[in-house]
């Protein structure tokens, strides 16, 4: 790590980033009209999702709940729908959570630490909503950021290490330019989305390369550093869609696993390398997709589906319920179901 040759104060990099970002800013829906409601749906709708899918969704709930009071007041499965596709539910879960709390406070809270009390809400989303809605010193750390610190100063301090984090996020804060917070969260995330990118960045084009540590040496993708990946985890699924008279046995998925409240059919986890018999009201049923891949943040699904018709409700665990099939489309499913069955 090379940062002891770092300079004590920012200041000449503040110009060349705020004068690019005036020029190259990415042109974002909620940027227009910067209030925290829109700020805090876009932050947390882009915590896992890539931004052109995200500002679809992000426009879907704004038209859908055009204030805080609209996503409070409408039901639950009402948001998970239409959250649906997008993935990690229990940010659709928070949001509800938090737009409830916000309503009853009668006003966005206003301050970062008040901000972070919200459910569903780290600090990076309070930096994010303070600094541009509330005008406060505060710094983001998102990968992005990451990134371009550990390059611009070639530090080899694994991020994902709380020694590291420690760092990273004193750097952040020291770096603000005084008064000019919002601009600078904004410009650092873009330069870290559209030049300063994960593999080849485009140093030439860089505001910042006369003064980053590793644009002379082309070390860049070197950087930033991990100490190493988390093992996933792997299961295996199988679905079976069984109907009865116009019906589907769907239920709820519970609480302390994936996918908290989302529906799906008749689900029959296998454990192990061992083969799982089907029950037998089963007998008969089609296999219509056979390990398909489904990779989550920390888990890794190989889900088999199958099809069953037939003349009698057979006795399912507890849970499920019968659901006309032309209501299918009220439930929110996970995504590998929709995949899993063309619907
Ligand atoms: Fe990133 Fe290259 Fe700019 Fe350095 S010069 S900050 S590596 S884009």
């Amino acid at each position: 790590m090379k940062q002891e040759n770092a300079p004590a104060t920012y200041a000449h990099l503040h110009a060349p980033l705020l004068a690019w970002f005036a020029a190259n800013g990415r042109d974002l829906p909620w940027r227009s009209e910067p209030t925290p409601y829109r700020v805090w749906l876009s932050e947390v709708i882009l915590q896992q999702t890539r931004i052109s899918q995200g500002t679809d969704y992000w426009r879907r709930f704004v038209d859908a709940f055009p204030t805080v009071h609209h996503l409070a007041s409408a039901p639950e499965q009402q948001v998970m729908r239409l959250w649906q596709g997008l993935g990690y539910y229990s940010r659709a879960r928070n949001l509800h959570r938090a737009a409830k709390i916000i309503d009853e406070m009668g006003d966005f809270p206003r301050t970062y630490a008040q901000i972070l009390r919200l459910p569903g809400v780290g600090p990076y989303t309070a930096a994010a909503i303070s600094s541009l809605c509330f005008a406060e010193q505060q710094a983001v750390v998102d990968g992005n950021v990451y990134r371009v610190l550990s390059r611009l100063f070639a530090i080899d301090t694994p991020i994902d290490t709380t020694p590291g984090q420690r760092l990273f996020r004193d750097l952040a804060r020291d770096i603000l330019p005084p008064g000019r917070a919002a601009d600078w969260n904004q410009a650092m995330m873009d330069l870290g989305a559209m030049v300063c990118t994960p593999r080849s960045p485009r140093c030439a084009d860089c505001p910042l390369h006369p003064h980053c540590a590793v644009f002379p040496d082309g070390m860049a993708e070197n950087y930033p550093v991990k100490r190493g990946k988390v093992k996933q985890r792997e299961r295996r699924f199988i679905y079976i869609w069984v109907e009865c008279g116009g019906h589907v046995a769907l239920r709820q998925r519970p609480a302390g696993d994936i996918w908290q409240a989302l529906w799906e059919p008749v689900l029959i986890e296998a454990t192990g390398q061992q083969t799982t018999a089907l029950p037998d009201w089963a007998d008969g049923a089609l296999l219509v997709r056979a390990g398909m891949k489904h990779v989550l943040s920390h888990q890794i699904l190989y889900a088999d589906a199958y099809r069953a018709r037939v003349q009698q409700r057979p006795t399912l665990p507890d849970g499920y319920r019968w659901v006309a099939l032309e209501q299918v489309d009220r439930y929110a499913l996970p995504r590998l179901v929709q995949r899993l069955f063309d619907v």
